[in-house]
Parts: structure tokens; C-alpha cells; sequence
């Protein structure tokens, strides 16, 4: 059976159902395996079927990764950045297709999907330097006629565990840069969203990457569990929530390996009460509902500041109740909403009962999404713009990750307070101001507890050359993905001394 895509034209891919594998530069439907529903959630469609795998699946992709690393290891950096440019140039060439993706199974607008992607080939960009990237030290003479240098290499085979909000960014926060550095590759990406993934693996063999340098497998926990354990893998790179990370860190380091796990998060913007009206609103809006929320840079509190409660709010609740929420997917004429849905049906169901438990603890619903429904798409997994107003510290809507289209507002009376509110919080992702006090500014970016900060920026999300810098609970590891922290973490060093007992050791100058 074909899956239908759509009536998009420019929409290339067209894949059997159950999703397939890509094991040793073979793509192949695993039928024996059981089987988990992809859906549509702008209209509450199945769309596809992916495999469960099992710890037989992952023993196969991970042997073939192990098979094609020395090769890959020893193919010169300057060509493995060839091929990344050759994907570069593919991803291009496929950015619509590829964002329609995106969009068809998680549900993103057409710009949100766009940014996914966007966000994705930069990363592309970023490995293709990887020559550069790789370059070692030196330095001569660490004891007389003893020289002494450090170079990078692979550390053989590595592994993403990617989840479901960014089906095309995370995975390429990964395999490029670990491919750069000569790994070989297993991919398992969210069994929500594994369309995008297959089409990157697509495009990386038409890329010209060798058989079993990069692997997809399918599946749920019984397939993170083998990766987790499976003695040829190396290291793990995972982001998902944050029990699922903490487990992650745990069993991948006892079991020997480099792990580094994203967790989830709760980003807290301050609004001072200077703050520039308009930019500001738009800001906080664009960063509590952008992608349903389901971001984990998501501006999730909104903590207003004296005054700010007066002059903010009535505007903030304003603009709010007039996002417009529906199907994203109608690429054939029909205009895009604002926000698209949820992920599922259990998720959204998940969200509104958090939005009845923060009014049941004393949260005021300034604008409420409950129970919205689109007449184009009844069975969409919607879930309007909330705000909860007079959110308490000790409400479970404070403490959870809500990952949905709900923002809480709490007061405070200043600056100092407002920080120290920020600083209770267990996650350490992404934390902003809005303000024109380049003082106030300054104080926050200095005392605040968390690893990415925005100025007047709402979603402070670094970008390809920048760590992705989560602290405490939103990372378990030493090494962040991206920038070059991502180049150490696929790669070890390897020091050494030399010595080659020349004529003249040492006094070459005094010769002359
Ligand atoms: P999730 O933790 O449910 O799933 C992530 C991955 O882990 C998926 O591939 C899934 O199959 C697997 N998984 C799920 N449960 C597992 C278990 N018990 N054992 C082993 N593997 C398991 O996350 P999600 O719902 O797909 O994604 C949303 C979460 O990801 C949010 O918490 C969000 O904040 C977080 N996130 C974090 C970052 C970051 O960089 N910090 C970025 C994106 C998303």
C-alpha cells in the first residue's frame, strides 16, 4: 500500500508502508515486526505505520556501522566534506518537499517547518568545515628535542535518539558533524515522525555516503534499550524529555559509553516594565505558541514585573485570543492558520487536563483553549492560546513541562524577585528579558541560572556554530551538541611525544 502525500505537486516521496529501515545501504520493510500509527494531527489521520524494532534490528544496524567504520575513518576529512556538500546541495533542492514533510506528519505552519529544516541544513553548513574543525596542536620542543602534538579521531559507532518536535533539526543537530569527524551512524528517531528522518537518509545515499556509514532503525524503548546497551556503540547523543534523558545518561555512561542527553524545559521571560510594548507582546507570543509549544525553548512563563501586570498584560491576553489555530497541511490553496495542532490525540487530551488541574489550584484562565475544534478538520488534535494567569510556584503547571500551547503568567514585584523565581526552576534551558535597561539586562544575563539567554529575544535558541546549551535538568552529559563542543564530543584526542634523537637536539640555530 502507498502512502498519499498529498495533492502537492512539488511533493517527491511517496514511501510502502511499514516505514523501512536503511541497514547497510539497504532500505527494507521489516513485516514481522509490530507495528505503531503515524499520524496527521491537522486532521487525526493515519498516514503511515513504523515498525517496532527489536534488539535483533539494532544488533544488525550496529554491525553494519561497525562493518564501515575503518573505511570511513580513513577516508580523508576534505572528502567526507565533499559528500556533506553534496547533502547540502540535496536538502536545497528538496528544502519544500522536505518542510511539507515536517509539516504533514508533526504538524508545524509552513514557516515553522521552514525553520526546522533551515535550522537543520545550517548544521549541514557548519560540518562541512570540517577540515578546519579537526585541526590538532602542536607545540615543539615540550623538553629539549621533544615535540609533543594532539589530533582528533572518531570514536567508531555513534548513535541518535531523536524526538518527535523537530523531525528534521535534532537529527541534523547529530549526524553531520559525527559523520564529519569519520563515525558511522545509527539513527532512531521518534516513532511519531519517522517520515523526515527516512527522507534524510535518502538523501544522504544519494549523496554518495558509503553503505553502513549512516543506519536508520524504528522502535521505542526495546530499541533505545539495545543502542543503550550494545557493546560496538560508542556514544549517544539523545533529546527527548527528561526522565527519558536521565535514563539515558545513566545506563549509556554504566555501560561505558560518551552520552550527551537534552532533557526538557521550562523557560522563564521576564517582562520589565519598560519594556517595549509591541516588540515585547509580539515576542512572548511568538515564543509561548510558536510550534504549539511543543518546543523545548519554549517561553512557557512569562513573569511580569510591577507595573508591566498593568500595561502588558491586557495587550499580551489580546493578541493571544486572536491566534487563529487549524490545519497546517493545505499546501493546495488553503492559507495557514497561525498554529497548527498537537502532536496526538493522548497529548492533547495531556494538555487540557494540565490547563483543569492549573484553575483547580487557583490559576485564572485569561484565555482559554480548551475544547477548540476546526470545521475543516474535526478530528485534528487542536488545542488553542491559553494563558493562566496567577500561576503559583507550588501548582503542578508550574513544575511540569506542559509542551503544549499554554503560557503562565506570574507577578512579581522586581527584578531581583523575578530572578530568583527563574532560578528555583530544576531546567536550565533558555531564559529572557525584555527590557531597555541595558543594567537590568546586564544584572539578568550575569545572576541567571540558565545555559541560553535571550536579550529581547524570546526563543534564545544557539545556533549551528554555538553549543545548544541546556543546564541542569535539560542536560545530562559534559559535552552540548553543535558548535565545537558537538566536534569534541564525536571525537577523541590522541597526544604524542616524540622524540627522534637528531643531530644537534635541540641547537639547530647554533649551528650556524
Ligand atoms: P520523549 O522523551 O518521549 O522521546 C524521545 C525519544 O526517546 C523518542 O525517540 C522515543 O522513542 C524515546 N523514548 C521514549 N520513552 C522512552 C523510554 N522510556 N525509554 C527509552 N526511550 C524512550 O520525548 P518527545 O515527547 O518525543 O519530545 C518532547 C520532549 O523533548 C520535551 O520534553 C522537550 O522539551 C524535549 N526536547 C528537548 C530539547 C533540548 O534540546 N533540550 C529539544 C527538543 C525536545
Amino acid at each position: 500500500m502507498r502512502i498519499d502525500f498529498g495533492a502537492r505537486p512539488r511533493l517527491l516521496v511517496e514511501m510502502l508502508t511499514p516505514c523501512p529501515v536503511y541497514i547497510g545501504g539497504e532500505w527494507r520493510v521489516v513485516s514481522d515486526l509490530p507495528t505503531s500509527p503515524v499520524f496527521n494531527p491537522s486532521r487525526g489521520e493515519i498516514i503511515a505505520e513504523v515498525p517496532m524494532g527489536d534488539a535483533a534490528l539494532v544488533h544488525e544496524a550496529v554491525e553494519a556501522a561497525a562493518a564501515a567504520f575503518p573505511s570511513w575513518m580513513e577516508t580523508p576529512p576534505t572528502e567526507r566534506a565533499r559528500i556533506l556538500f553534496r547533502f547540502k546541495m540535496l536538502l536545497e533542492d528538496h528544502f519544500d518537499e522536505l518542510a511539507t514533510l515536517v509539516t504533514r506528519e508533526h504538524g508545524k505552519t509552513a514557516i515553522e517547518a521552514r525553520g526546522d529544516v533551515r535550522r537543520g541544513v545550517e548544521m549541514v553548513e557548519f560540518a562541512c568545515g570540517v577540515p578546519s574543525l579537526l585541526m590538532g596542536d602542536i607545540l615543539e620542543n615540550v623538553a629539549r628535542g621533544i615535540d609533543c602534538d594532539a589530533i582528533r579521531q572518531p570514536l567508531g559507532v555513534c548513535v541518535g535518539i531523536t524526538p518527535f518536535n523537530f523531525p528534521a533539526m535534532v537529527p541534523l543537530w547529530m549526524i553531520p558533524v559525527a559523520l564529519a569527524c569519520g563515525n558511522t551512524y545509527v539513527l532512531k528517531p521518534s516513532e511519531k515522525v519517522p517520515l523526515t528522518a527516512i527522507r534524510l537518509g535518502q538523501l544522504l545515499e544519494e549523496s554518495g555516503l558509503p553503505p553502513g556509514v549512516f543506519n536508520l532503525v524504528h522502535g521505542g524503548r526495546d530499541v533505545v534499550d539495545a543502542l543503550l546497551t550494545h557493546p560496538k556503540v560508542r556514544a549517544i547523543s539523545f533529546v527527548g524529555s527528561t526522565p527519558v534523558a536521565r535514563h539515558i545518561y545513566l545506563t549509556g555512561t554504566q555501560n561505558g559509553k560518551r552520552v550527551q542527553a537534552n532533557g526538557g524545559a521550562k523557560n522563564y521571560v521576564l517582562i520589565m516594565p519598560d519594556a517595549d510594548l509591541e516588540p515585547s507582546v509580539k515576542g512572548l507570543t511568538e515564543a509561548a505558541f510558536g510550534c504549539a509549544g511543543e518546543r523545548c525553548m519554549s517561553g512557557s512563563t512569562a513573569v511580569v514585573i510591577g507595573d508591566a501586570a498593568k500595561n502588558f498584560l491586557p495587550s499580551l491576553i489580546d493578541a493571544t485570543k486572536a491566534i487563529e489555530v487549524g490545519p497546517t497541511d493545505g499546501w493546495n490553496g488553503a492559507s495557514q492558520p497561525q498554529m497548527g495542532p498537537v502532536i496526538t490525540r493522548e497529548h492533547k487530551e495531556r494538555v487540557e487536563s494540565l490547563i483543569e488541574a492549573g484553575i483547580r489550584q487557583g490559576a485564572r484562565v485569561a484565555a482559554d483553549g480548551r475544547g477548540v475544534r476546526h470545521p475543516d478538520a474535526p478530528n485534528g488534535f487542536f488545542v488553542g492560546a491559553t494563558i493562566l494567569d496567577h500561576v503559583e510556584s507550588s501548582m503542578t503547571v508550574a513544575r511540569e513541562e506542559i509542551f503544549g500551547p499554554v503560557l503562565n503568567v506570574m507577578r512579581m514585584d522586581d527584578l531581583d524577585a523575578a530572578i530568583e523565581l527563574t532560578n528555583r526552576s530544576v531546567f536550565g534551558n533558555g531564559a529572557s528579558i525584555f527590557t531597555r535597561s541595558g543594567k537590568a539586562a546586564r544584572e539578568f544575563k550575569h545572576r541567571v541560572k540558565a545555559g541560553m539567554v535571550g536579550i529581547n529575544i524570546g526563543v534564545p535558541a544557539s545556533m549551528a556554530w554555538f553549543p545548544f546549551n541546556g543546564w541542569d535538568d535539560s542536560f545530562f552529559g559534559d559535552l552540548h551538541m553543535q558548535g565545537k563542543e558537538g566536534v569534541q564530543f564525536f571525537t577523541r584526542l590522541k597526544v604524542t611525544t616524540s622524540r627522534w634523537f637528531s643531530y644537534g637536539e635541540g641547537s639547530i640555530w647554533a649551528e650556524k
